[in-house]
């Protein structure tokens, strides 16, 4: 059964007080009624987003038309690398790859989220299994385009998924169903859990590639889809993305997620899982400074 929580929780409202001739300056007032918050339901307006706006389109889109123009780059380039794992072995005879992540960044799971949201349940492996399993997903704008294009052009496409083995058949079926290039021929489709040392920070994983690819592109939605940050506070998360914040565009394209995600987690800094807790945690959030 999922887990469902719902906390009446007193909050602030901000108004916005303005004196002609002066900037406007945010002061918090006591709201009339306490308002509530609903676990799971925290994150509706980035649902609201993802499900609703063109601008969601139109950001995918645009991720992906970079990531056809950095493969270009990247397949004239005999010592491009995009893994930061085995820097030191000699990459220009192997034969080019691509990663991506699938949920959020080849996958849209936007439906599971509306979902948990009416609800205002929260997420859970089984939960999310069955959504899987239902088959209601979609491809996220611009990844067919892309990934038949980096076919086209002899790439190798690994999917690095944090989905676990169990649902590997039927998430093979959402992306055989959607389009997405799967061989025959090799295992593409690299699950958590799948071999031993297949634990959810994914350098193992993107490491086991690169041992006989040269790999070109990272593309994802999260941090951990492009380097090792489990864990990892916003100040040492800022501190990794400055070492390679010219990566970015370049050798990893990275998606929009408002919903989820390792910055989330780094946000909420080890908050309880009470909604108020989290609530107040995401107060503190906006305060702090850390993150930039
Ligand atoms: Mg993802």
């Amino acid at each position: 059964m999922r887990m469902i929580a719902r906390v009446g929780i007193g909050v602030l409202s901000v108004a916005w007080l303005s004196c002609a001739h002066s900037t406007p300056a945010p002061v918090a007032v006591p709201v009339e009624k306490p308002s509530e918050i609903h676990y799971g339901q925290e994150g509706l307006q980035g649902v609201v987003w993802m499900r609703t706006a063109v601008e969601y389109q139109a950001s995918a889109r645009q991720a992906y038309a970079a990531a056809q123009r950095a493969l270009d780059l990247a397949l004239a380039d005999p010592a491009w690398s995009a893994v930061t794992e085995l820097t030191a072995v000699a990459s220009g005879e192997r034969r080019p790859a691509i990663i991506l992540d699938l949920d959020e960044t080849c996958l849209d799971n936007s439906a599971y989220q509306a979902r948990l949201t009416e609800l205002a349940a929260a997420h859970t492996e089984e939960a999310f299994e069955e959504h899987i399993r239902s088959g209601n997903v979609t491809a996220v704008p611009g990844t067919v385009e892309f990934l038949h294009y980096a076919e086209s052009r002899g790439v190798t496409i690994f999917y690095v998924t944090n989905q676990r083995k169990k649902i590997e058949e039927a998430s093979r079926a959402n992306l055989r169903r959607l389009g997405l290039p799967l061989p025959e021929s090799e295992d593409t489709v690299l699950t958590l859990g799948e071999m031993p040392d297949w634990v959810s920070d994914k350098s193992s994983r993107r490491a086991f590639v690169a041992q006989k690819y040269r790999v070109l592109l990272l593309v994802g939605d999260d941090f951990n889809d492009f380097v090792s940050a489990n864990g990892k506070s916003l100040a040492e998360r800022k501190a990794i993305f400055d070492r390679h914040a010219d990566w970015f565009g370049t050798k990893w394209i990275i998606l929009p997620n408002p919903t989820y995600g390792s910055w989330e987690r780094a946000a909420l800094g080890g908050a309880g899982s009470s909604a108020e807790d989290r609530f107040k945690a995401r107060m503190r959030a906006i305060q702090s400074t850390a993150g930039h």
